[in-house]
């Protein structure tokens, strides 16, 4: 059976907060075996597990939320985290999110991979998936079903962008390779308008794939032509994170975003019927 996992020691990374603009410092450092990830906002003297029950705002990014203490748009890191299966890790930030570095979950990864992974006393446990469960909202829908193995599938559609669709069937390695090097994207005509919502005050063309009504405006920055679908898995990938443990099942997106993968994550655990706690 293999065993939980955490970092071998701490790593240090400081940045641009995507949506608050400000400069943050996060440090991601070993914990003991059964600890989780959890997030520590050193300014507010706050811990918040990642757990998708602690997820309270999902509109542009995913935010976890204990009383009056948040941290936002967590889902490129705890990707990250999911890709190189890290079960155990204390991420301390002393803002509002995580430094957004290059838009992609590849900077995460590059950093912790830079850390190297140690091996816990205990053997990792999955989620195994037995019944399907399906969230819809208007044209968007997500679902788990049960399979074998972890896989991820997407179809999107945005003007401008198209339909694009991608299947990813989960290993390090594809993660790697594939998903996590996806920078999020954004809408020109859309940043004034969040801007004047304090969001994305962080936003650059250098972390943020910029659309305007004839494509994508820094293109000297896109990675893949289908980068905006391996994005959505990317972020799939982090908001399933919360489950708190792998899953072993089927993702299924159409037009999803954050709030339908929580919404799917509270229908799975909603009823013990829906799932099993198995050896990984
Ligand atoms: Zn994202």
């Amino acid at each position: 059976m293999p065993p939980r996992h955490t970092i071998a020691h701490a790593v240090t990374a400081t940045g641009t907060a995507l949506h608050a603009g400000v400069s943050v410092t996060m440090t991601c450092a070993p914990a003991p075996s059964g600890h989780g990830i959890v997030f520590r906002r050193a300014d507010l003297k706050a811990d918040i597990p990642a757990l998708y029950s602690h997820v309270e705002e999902t509109r542009l990014g995913t935010v976890l939320e204990r009383g009056d203490v948040k941290v936002g748009v967590v889902e490129h890191l705890m990707a990250a985290c999911a890709g190189l299966e890290i079960d155990d890790l204390l991420v301390t930030l002393d803002g509002p999110e995580p430094p957004i570095l290059d838009g992609d979950a590849l900077s995460y990864l590059t950093l912790l991979e830079g850390a190297g992974m140690a091996e816990q006393g205990e053997a990792r446990t999955a989620i195994q998936v037995l019944r399907p469960v399906t969230v819809e909202s208007g044209d968007a829908k997500a679902a788990l079903l049960p399979d074998d193995r972890l896989s991820y599938s997407y179809e999107l559609s945005f003007p401008v962008i198209g339909e694009q669709t991608y299947a990813f069937a989960f290993t390090r390695a594809g993660f790697k390779a594939e998903i996590a090097p996806a920078r999020t994207f954004g809408f020109l005509k859309e940043l004034d308008a969040l801007n004047r919502m304090n969001l994305a005050k962080g936003a650059s063309l250098a972390n943020t794939l910029a659309l305007d009504d004839s494509g994508v405006v820094n293109r000297e920055q896109q990675r893949f032509a289908d980068e905006f679908v391996r994005h959505k898995i990317l972020d799939a990938i982090g908001d399933m994170a919360l489950a708190g443990a792998p899953l072993i099942a089927r993702f299924e997106g159409r037009k999803s975003g954050h709030a339908t993968n929580n919404a799917l994550l509270r229908a799975l655990f909603a009823d013990p019927a829906n799932y099993r706690r198995v050896a990984a």
